[in-house]
């Protein structure tokens, strides 16, 4: 595997073991199938639980049963799991960073105790609602709400591009609180098997085919005061989420990036044109040369994210550059590893596409490349520029 400046030597021993597992799990009961359900669109659901019981739901977290992995090593794995394809690392994404991190950060300690095992082991399936129909980049437009009723809140609104909401038991709802001055946003936990709960599927995509997106329908939904995330009021809530998810994407696109790059390479070998290996031409070793450099280059960047995670000095357009960096060059990295797999880089047989076609959604959520860019720019001006 790609590790050009051999920044592996640096692991310690728990970060390999992590990498090396999450590495076998991919190659023996990813791999092997991927492409037939990315053609199909539908999901391993069956390796829900077995990533549960190898901890790849959000290890970097502490207690209710959850290790606290260094972020190097929760970083790896967003990448081994992304070389496998970019609808397994959004369900690991999803599951820990935007639906157990928000209970683990903001919960009551009972919602800690109901939920944590259970997502934590793959037990039950959580989802993130944030964005609406009519709000995406802006979330803090939305217009789900709450309002108080007797012994809890009523919630109204409609969210779509959920991930994984057609098989979530339990949704992460962000909505204002119309019963509170000012209107704040909050987090609710809705289980999906609530009175006025609906998730349609969306089946017309043609990116991140293997991974589950439906909308949350909420109709007069009743929740109970204590489903109401106590620790968090405002848009901090779901943005904080947002940080830790785009940290694992900034991870998660290099290894899509390196597998169709691993692919290219041995294509390169493989393959006979005029009397011998294409790897042989000078125009595709520019290619394989230009690919291991840009892989390389976010690497050193995702590493140095994970150093200020660790010691606590990261910020948000940290991860906006992390994450815009990376995943532009998994996104151009593999339509040059498909271009040097010729027709057959266009079948399902051949990572490339896939990884190609995925990017195009992990491009745009998770905030947009543009949206990412804006952050920076505010960042470095201190001039916003959204509207
Ligand atoms: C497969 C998939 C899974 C998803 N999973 C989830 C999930 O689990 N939970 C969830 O809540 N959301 C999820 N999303 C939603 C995702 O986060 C949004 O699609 C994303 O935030 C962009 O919003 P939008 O699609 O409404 O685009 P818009 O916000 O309408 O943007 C359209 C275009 O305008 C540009 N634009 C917008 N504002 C500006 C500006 N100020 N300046 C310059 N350009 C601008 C954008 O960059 C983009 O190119 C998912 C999306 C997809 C495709």
């Amino acid at each position: 595997m790609l590790d050009f400046v051999q920044l592996e030597d640096d692991l310690d021993q728990e970060e390999r073991m992590i990498r090396d597992t999450a590495r076998e799990f991919v190659e023996e009961h990813v791999k092997p199938d991927i492409g037939e359900h990315f053609e199909n669109g539908t999901f391993p659901k069956e390796l829900i639980p077995m990533m549960g019981e190898l901890g790849f739901y959000a290890p970097n977290l502490e207690g209710y049963g959850s290790p606290n992995v260094s972020e190097t090593a929760y970083g790896l794995l967003m990448q081994e799991l992304e070389a496998g394809d970019s609808g397994l690392r959004s369900m690991a994404s999803v599951q820990g960073a935007l639906v157990m991190y928000p209970i683990h950060a903001y919960g009551s300690k009972a919602q800690k105790e109901e939920w944590l095992p259970k997502l934590g082991q793959g037990d039950a399936v959580g989802c993130f609602g944030l964005t609406e129909p009519e709000h995406g980049s802006n979330p803090s437009g939305m217009e789900t709400y709450a309002e108080r009723d007797d012994d809890g809140y009523v919630l109204n609104g409609s969210k779509t591009w959920i991930t994984n909401s057609p098989i979530a038991d339990v949704a992460i709802v962000w909505a204002r609180d119309r019963s509170s001055k000012e209107n704040p946003v909050r987090g609710f936990l809705v289980e999906t098997d609530r009175d006025g709960v609906s998730t349609n599927k969306i089946t017309e995509k043609l990116s991140l085919r293997a991974s589950i997106t439906g909308e949350i329908g909420l109709n007069d939904v009743h929740i109970p005061e204590k489903n109401v995330l106590p620790g968090v009021s405002g848009m901090k809530g779901p943005l904080s989420c947002l940080t830790q998810a785009r940290y694992g994407i900034a991870w998660g696109a290099i290894g899509a990036a390196r597998d169709a790059f691993e692919e290219a390479r041995q294509y390169a070998k493989d393959r006979k044109q005029f009397g011998g290996p294409i790897g042989r031409f000078q125009l595709q070793q520019q290619k394989l040369a230009e690919m291991a450099t840009q892989i390389t280059l976010a690497q050193l960047l995702a590493y140095r994210l994970a150093e200020l995670k660790e010691c606590g000095d990261m910020q948000p357009q940290h991860v906006s550059m992390a994450k815009r960096n990376n995943v532009r060059m998994a996104r151009n990295q593999s339509r040059i590893a498909r271009e040097m797999l010729g027709g057959n880089g266009i079948t399902t047989d051949y990572s490339p596409m896939r990884h190609m076609a995925n990017m195009e959604t992990v491009y745009t959520y998770e905030g947009t490349h543009d949206i990412h860019t804006l952050v920076i720019g505010e960042a470095l001006t201190g001039l916003q520029a959204y509207q």
